[in-house]
């Protein structure tokens, strides 16, 4: 069976997310922890969210994605940058303690202008102060498109990141198939290649969750504008052959496609359900 989610509001809470998933045919989802576009978190509700985790474990639901938010930027050029990235972070690992066994999903971050390796040494930095032992979360570092300054647009960053942390072996990766297609990694036209190269390079038992999108962008253009699927770059045809590609097929699939309804979601939930 196909483990398929989307991107929900955490705006009702997290009862009210399992439900939404439910009521859309998902057996997983992915939410914010916090504001996407600032720092603040809600309130902790610790029956909110043991009332989540009783929805998900009754109807088998894979983990779930808590993603960051889009201002942590663990290798940003400011210390009170990178001070911000290193506080939510511990925040958002703290709140994800009562919802245990999920991923927390974040995108490595932008150099601005300091350089891959400084960017990396950063990277590692944050997870070495972040990455406490008996952590109940696996984090996960997404694959990103190389926009402006971006760390992660190559597997080879991803590696080095894993090899070089303290506790890299506890670290897992995500694949938005948006990014990496915008990033040069051509999963419309040569999926197996891609596969084994990412399998070579970070190894498959490190991918732990995809995001499907679509790609408003050409291949390869370094541009990050997810679309609806079948309606980009990358085609409904492709992304049926990742959803049952058979090193791909178990993982949990995250729909982060552009969708004001969770009908939307529902649609393309049921059409990849028939692949
Ligand atoms: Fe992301
Ligand atoms: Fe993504
Ligand atoms: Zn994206």
């Amino acid at each position: 069976m196909l483990h398929i989610g989307c991107h929900l509001s955490a705006a009702g809470g997290y009862r009210k997310m399992a439900q939404d998933a439910l009521s859309i045919g998902a057996d997983t989802f992915q939410f914010f922890t916090r504001n996407p576009r600032g720092g603040s978190a809600k309130a902790l509700d610790p029956a909110d969210m043991a009332a989540c985790a009783a929805i998900c474990k009754e109807h088998q639901f894979v983990p779930l994605v808590a993603h960051s938010p889009y201002t942590l930027n663990p290798c940003g050029s400011e210390a009170r940058v990178r001070d911000f990235a290193e506080m939510v972070f511990k925040d958002d690992l703290e709140i994800l303690e009562n919802l245990p066994g999920n991923y927390y999903n974040f995108h490595p971050g932008s150099h601005v202008g300091q350089g891959v390796e400084a960017g990396i040494d950063l990277i590692v930095k944050l997870l070495d102060r972040v990455m406490k032992p008996g952590l109940k979360t696996t984090i996960l570092l997404e694959a990103m498109a190389g926009k402006g300054s971006e760390v992660g647009s190559k597997f080879e960053e991803l590696r080095e990141i894993i090899d070089r942390a303290e506790r890299g072996d506890e670290l897992g990766v995500c694949i938005d198939t948006c990014h990496i297609y915008c990033a040069g990694y051509d999963v419309v036209n040569d999926l197996d290649s891609v596969v084994a190269e990412f399998d070579r390079i970070v190894g498959l038992d490190r991918l732990k969750a995809i995001h499907l999108n679509d790609s408003m962008q050409p291949f390869a253009s370094h541009k990050d504008r997810h679309e609806k699927i079948g309606a980009g770059t990358l085609g409904v045809e492709a992304i049926r052959r990742i959803v049952t590609h058979p090193k791909l097929k178990d993982l949990p699939f995250i729909l982060e496609t552009p969708h004001d309804t969770l009908e939307g979601y529902a649609r393309e939930i049921a059409l990849l359900r028939q692949s």
